[in-house]
């Protein structure tokens, strides 16, 4: 099973992602989370990074595709999330797959409406890795949300249309559970 897993900020991709890798036996890859891996090297490429993050912009394709790559060397079961963020990502990605000889299984795509998504962003709070505290992810401030929807609106959005031959649309209001019970529920027909 290969899949790769889209939608808003805020959408729950994230939390969604971490379920189902665990009980489908998946790799989990979040390209968000390597690279904010990266921020933490502190060299001139992780200052590039963690400044772009701040600001909610995009890593660029030749980044994120390399690091993408690297992440799914000989994996065959992988959920991939936040990858990929524009089309160009998308052509970029099955061309890749095409050339190891596989492909994707499916696409899944976490619908919430953008209120819905922009409160939970606005209220979000992250462990911090070494600190017990919690604090606010850079790219959650307000200021910073609001382009970042921008950013999805314009370039990952799209892939809906990409992907539209083998998208699983799930509807990505209510509990947790409650979504992750939806999307088992949508999965059984490509399993
Ligand atoms: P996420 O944790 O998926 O929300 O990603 C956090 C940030 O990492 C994004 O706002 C982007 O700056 C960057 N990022 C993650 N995945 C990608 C990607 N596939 N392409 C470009 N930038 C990315």
């Amino acid at each position: 099973m290969r899949i790769v897993f889209f939608g808003s900020p805020g959408s729950g991709k994230g939390t969604q992602a971490n379920e189902l890798a665990t009980g489908y036996s998946l790799t989990h890859v979040s390209t968000g989370e390597l690279f904010r891996a990266k921020v933490l090297d502190s060299t001139r490429i992780g200052r590039r990074i963690g400044d772009t993050i701040a600001a909610g912009s995009l890593v660029d394709d030749i980044t994120a595709n390399y690091v993408l790559f690297k992440a799914i060397e000989g994996l065959n079961r992988f959920l991939v999330d936040g990858y990929p963020r524009n089309v160009a990502q998308a052509r970029m990605f099955d061309v890749h797959l095409d050339n190891m000889g596989t492909k994707l299984t499916c696409a899944l795509f976490l619908d919430v409406p953008i209120e819905v998504a922009e409160e939970r962003l606005i209220l979000r709070r992250t462990q911090r890795h070494d600190k017990v505290e919690n604090y606010r992810r850079a790219d959650d401030a307000p200021a910073v949300i609001h382009h970042r929807f921008d950013v999805y609106r314009k370039q990952t959005k799209p892939l809906i249309q990409y992907y539209s031959d083998r998208i699983i649309k799930v509807d990505g209001t209510g509990s947790p559970t409650e979504v992750t019970h939806k999307i088992v529920k949508a999965l059984r027909k490509w399993e």
